[in-house]
Formats: structure tokens, sequence, C-alpha cells
């Protein structure tokens, strides 16, 4: 057993295995002032006072014993929305937007999601792998053990089958683990009609999709559409989304991001695991969410480099929607940074730093499926610590670009140690 004792904090987020925290609940973060955490293996034994700790075992117990009597401790970060897997970066893209273009005007004329689906299809899966990991060893340095991963640039089966093989061995074989969302209905593919669409991913590729899935070749947890005015509006949304929930995925899906069409509405109806954006989300949706538990997912990069409306996060968290924050990775908006999206959520859409970090741990776990095994420090749990050089743990939020994080443990494991404090296996 390994123990790090005198920890400055210990953030602990929940201290009786809640699934997701809403409402006020979301600013009680449990925090141990001068604790001790024991590690066994892959989880985390016992936590508690240093004092406690010490007074009930002796140093002989213990592998390795460490002080971090100048650092803070945090759940691993956990990303609820990336589109972490591509190829073709969209650079020249974002000058366009300066000179205000909008997001639809650039994907009508060949680029967005279109440019980089062309790429995508082009690309083997050992191009795509090979470009995912250095940006999943970036997310580490920022503190994220566990990202949801999203298919959608092949918008044919094939295409989207690779992506999500490139998921699986990403998450085979990378430290972070990644939990897998099908996205077929992310665009419209040129030529096509969005009920043609529909009609191909409903019939042709679901099925497909459940074979490899049942083989063990994708492990895709999640389907996801991005409903929007001339995508995939609510019918064909519903469709897709009722279509992967009966191979058994769960719906997770982007609604109310530039125009509103009542997606938080059918986000409840078809009791969506999460929904992102949300933008545009309706007052009258917000309780219907609540009460059905989906999980809002708020994305404030793209929020910000799109200049969209701001979601209604005060009054979700007031109306008791459980609240996740995402990077929202993707060649549009190139942030890899969970830090960088909480400070933006803090500054923007006024949560505490106490709510953004609960979105950003625990309730962003809880919209992948996964908030009994990661997202709080809670013996049982997955050892997946963030360790921050500072006297208190929101100058993760406060240190906005260059985040304070010290060390990285993931699964037990020392996997990040920026001051050789923990002897790196
Ligand atoms: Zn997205």
């Amino acid at each position: 057993m390994i123990l790090i004792n005198h920890i400055r904090q210990i953030v602990c987020i929940s201290d009786s295995y809640q699934s997701f925290k809403i409402g006020t609940d979301m600013s009680n973060l449990h925090i141990i002032e001068d604790g001790a955490i024991i590690i066994q293996g892959e989880r985390i034994y016992e936590l508690g006072s240093s004092n406690d700790i010490l007074s009930h075992y002796s140093p002989d117990n213990f592998t390795e014993i460490y002080d971090a009597s100048d650092m803070c401790l945090i759940p691993g970060l956990v990303d609820a929305h990336t589109h972490v897997v591509f190829s073709g970066d969209r650079v020249h893209e974002f000058a366009m937007k300066l000179e205000g273009k909008s997001y639809m005007e650039i994907q009508a004329a060949g680029g967005g999601i279109t440019f980089t689906t062309s790429h995508v299809r082009e690309s083997s899966e050992e191009e795509l792998y090979n470009l995912l990991i250095p940006r999943l060893d970036r997310m580490l340095a920022f503190g994220t053990t566990l990202a949801e991963a999203k298919s959608g640039y092949g918008l044919e089966l094939d295409s989207e089958v690779k992506m999500l093989k490139v998921i699986k061995k990403a998450n085979e074989e990378h430290t972070i683990d990644l939990v897998a969302t099908y996205l077929p209905g992310h665009a419209v593919n040129p030529g096509k009609t969005a009920q043609e669409m529909v009609d191909d991913i409903v019939n042709h590729q679901i099925p497909v999709i459940k074979q490899l899935k049942d083989n063990g070749e994708i492990n895709p947890e999640m389907i996801d559409v991005f409903c929007e005015k001339n995508v995939y509006e609510i019918e064909e949304t519903k469709a897709i989304l009722e279509a992967g929930k009966r191979i058994g995925l769960e719906a997770n899906f982007h609604g109310e991001e530039i125009e509103y069409l009542e997606s938080g509405v059918l986000a409840a109806s078809v009791k969506a695991r999460a929904m992102s954006h949300l933008e545009n989300l309706s007052e009258q949706a917000i309780p219907l969410m609540a009460e059905a538990g989906v999980i809002g997912v708020l994305l404030p990069t793209t929020q910000y480099l799109l200049h969209l409306k701001t979601p209604p996060a005060r009054s979700m968290i007031a109306n008791g929607v459980p609240v996740a924050i995402g990077t929202d990775f993707n060649p549009n908006m190139w942030c890899l940074s969970m830090p960088l999206a909480m400070h933006m959520a803090c500054v923007n859409y006024r949560l505490s730093m106490a709510e953004a970090l609960v979105a950003s741990t625990l309730n962003a776990a809880a919209s992948m499926g996964r908030s009994q095994e990661y997202g709080s420090i809670e013996p049982r749990k997955y050892a997946d610590l963030v360790f921050i050089k500072a006297e208190r743990w929101e100058h993760l939020i406060y240190q906005m670009a260059d985040p304070p994080i010290a060390a990285v443990w993931k699964k037990g494991k020392i996997v990040i140690d920026k001051y050789d404090r923990f002897r790196l296996k």
C-alpha cells in the first residue's frame, strides 16, 4: 500500500457514493484539511485526516510514503465531450471566423465538418491513432484522466467504424480512459437529405454497429446526433437516438446550440443520459430535464469562439439539472484543457469554482455512466488523482492558462510528476 499524507486539502467531491450532484449540493466539496490517502493497487483504500490515518497504521504497513504538505488533491478531471479523433486541422477557418464568417456559412462553403470528414475518410486507422496519442498526452498533463470520445467524422459506416476502432485501441493502450460515443448524425453528407441519412443510419449502420460491438471489435456506449435546424431536426434526431437505444446505446447528444429547436424537451422524453451545448435551452425544458435526470453538458469554449448565446447555467443548477463541463475539443475549437473550460464556465456562466469542479469530475463521469468508479475521492474508486501545487485547490481554475498541476496519478500509478515528488515506476 502507498500512503500520501499531510495533503493540504483533499477535495473529495462526495463522501456517500453519490451518482451526481445537483443544486446547492454542487457547492459541497467534502474537503479534508491536512489529509492522508492510502492507495492499494489501482484503487483508493482509505482516506481521512493525517492524524486519524497515522494513528491507525504504522509505517511498516506501506511500501511507499510521501509527504504532500505543499499540495492539494482533487479527483482526476473528466472531460464530458470531445471529438478528439480526427485528421486535418482547420486553422484556416479560424481566420475566416475572425473575419466574421459564421459556423454554418463555413460549413456551407465546404468547410467545417465536411472538410474534416474528407480528411478522416482518407486517413488510415494508424494515422488517426498516431494523431490522437499526443492529444491524449496533452489532456493528461491538464489533469484529465477520463474522457468521452466521439466518432462523427466518417458519416458513412466504414469510416465511423474506423474511428470507433481507434478509440477502442487508445482506451486500451493510453493512460487516459475513454468512453466511446457513436455519432452517426454529426452532419448531412452533401447531396443527401437528412431523411436519407437517417434511413442509412437506422437500417444499415446501426445493425452492423451492434454486430461489431457484440464481437468486441468496437465498444461504443452512447449514441449522438447534432440536433440543429437544417441538420437533424427533432423527429430525425429522435429516430436515430431511439434506434441506438434499441441496441443498448445511451442517448448523449448535441442540442440547442445555434438555434432553438426544443431539444431539451426531446432529451427528457427519450430519457437521454446527457445533452450538450444548451445555449438556447428553454426555461420550460429545464424542469423536464431535471426530472428525467438528463445531465446538461456545458461547452464554454465553443460558445465563446462562435459568439453563441450564454446557456442558462444558473437556472439549470437552481432547478436541479445535473451540470457537467467538457472541452468540446475538435478541429473547430482546439482546447484540450479542462481547467481553461472550467475558468470560462465560472466567468461567463457564473458558476462558482466548487460547482465547476463538481461539473468537471463527478457529474462529467455521470454523463458517461462512470460515476461509480470515477469522479470523486472515495474508498474503492479508482485512484485517479491530480495534485495541485498551491495552498488551495482553487488555483487550478484561477491560474487559467497554466494551472499548477504538479502530479497526476492514474489507477494508482504516478504518470506525471513535474517536481519529482513521487517515484515514477
Ligand atoms: Zn461536439
